[in-house]
C-alpha cells in the first residue's frame, strides 16, 4: 500500500507545492483524495495516463484548491478514450449538487464509462476497503470532511482542511498514517478555528497517537514550515513535512 503526495500546498500559487491531492494505491486499486490545480499533471509525472486508472475520487470539500482540476480530469477522460471501468466519486453532503452543476455538464451524460456519485454521512463499505468520514470545522458555508480509510487492518487518515476539534482526535485514534493539515504560519495568531497551527497539530498527534504523522497544506515560506516541524517534533518525534511526489509505503 502506498500514498503519494501530489500536492502539499494550499490555494496560493506555489512553484514547489501544488494544490492538495493524494494518491492512495493498494491491491491494484487507485484512490485519488482531492484534486486541486495541477493534480492531473502530477499524476502524469507518476505514470503516463495514470489518470485513466483511477477507481475512486474522494473529495474532502469543494473549495477551489481541492477540486479545481476535476473538470480537466473529466474532460480528458471523456475525450482521450481508453477508460471503461466505473468511476466513483465520494464527497460530503451537497457534493451531488456540486457534481451536477459543475462537472456533469462536461460529460453531458455521454462517455464510455459509468460515473457514480455518493455523499458520505459517516461510513461506506466498498468491495475491499472501508471508509469513515467525520465533518470537520472549517468554513460555515461549505461542508467539509476528513476521511479514514481502513484497508487490510491499516488506517490512513486524511484531515482535509480543519480547525482544532476533539472529535477528530477520537476519529483518528491510533492510525497507521495521519496526513494532517498545518496551514497557519508560526507568526500568525490562529484567531479563526478553520485551520490548524503547529501547536494544535502537536496536540492532536500526542492524543491521537498515529504511527506516522505528515504535515501538509503548507505555504511558501519554507523557513516557517521548518519551524512548524520543529514545534511538532518536540512533542511528537515521528513527524515529517509533506513534499510534492513524496511516497509513503505502508
Ligand atoms: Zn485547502
Ligand atoms: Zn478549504
Amino acid at each position: 500500500m502506498k500514498v503519494t503526495v501530489l500536492g502539499s500546498g494550499t490555494f496560493i500559487p506555489n512553484l514547489k507545492r501544488n494544490a492538495p491531492g493524494y494518491l492512495l494505491e493498494f491491491n491494484g486499486k487507485k484512490i485519488l483524495i482531492d484534486c486541486g490545480s495541477s493534480t492531473l499533471l502530477q499524476l502524469e509525472k507518476i505514470k503516463s495516463e495514470s489518470y485513466k486508472e483511477l477507481d475512486y475520487i474522494f473529495i474532502t470539500h469543494t473549495h477551489t484548491d481541492h477540486v479545481s482540476d476535476l473538470d480537466a480530469l473529466l474532460h480528458v477522460l471523456k475525450w482521450n478514450k481508453g477508460r471503461e471501468k466505473e468511476l466513483v466519486f465520494v464527497g460530503p453532503k451537497e457534493f451531488k449538487d456540486f457534481y451536477l452543476n459543475y462537472l456533469e455538464p462536461i460529460i453531458e451524460g455521454n462517455c464510455d464509462f459509468k460515473i457514480m456519485v455518493k455523499e458520505i454521512e459517516d461510513n461506506f463499505n466498498f468491495e475491499d476497503f472501508n471508509v469513515e468520514a467525520i465533518r470537520t470545522k472549517h468554513t460555515d458555508n461549505t461542508n467539509s470532511v476528513a476521511y479514514k480509510f481502513i484497508i487490510d487492518n491499516k488506517r490512513i487518515i486524511f484531515s482535509g482542511d480543519m480547525g482544532y476539534d476533539e472529535k477528530f482526535i477520537e476519529f483518528s485514534q491510533d492510525g497507521d498514517l495521519l496526513i494532517l493539515e498545518c496551514t497557519i504560519s508560526t507568526t500568525e495568531k490562529n484567531g479563526w478555528n478553520g485551520h490548524l497551527n503547529a501547536e494544535q497539530c502537536a496536540e492532536i498527534a500526542k492524543k491521537a497517537n498515529p504511527k506516522k504523522l505528515i504535515l501538509t497544506h503548507l505555504h511558501k515560506d519554507e523557513k516557517d514550515n521548518q519551524k512548524k516541524l520543529e514545534i511538532v517534533k518536540k512533542e511528537f518525534p515521528n513527524v515529517e513535512l509533506a513534499y510534492d511526489l513524496m511516497e509513503i509505503e505502508l
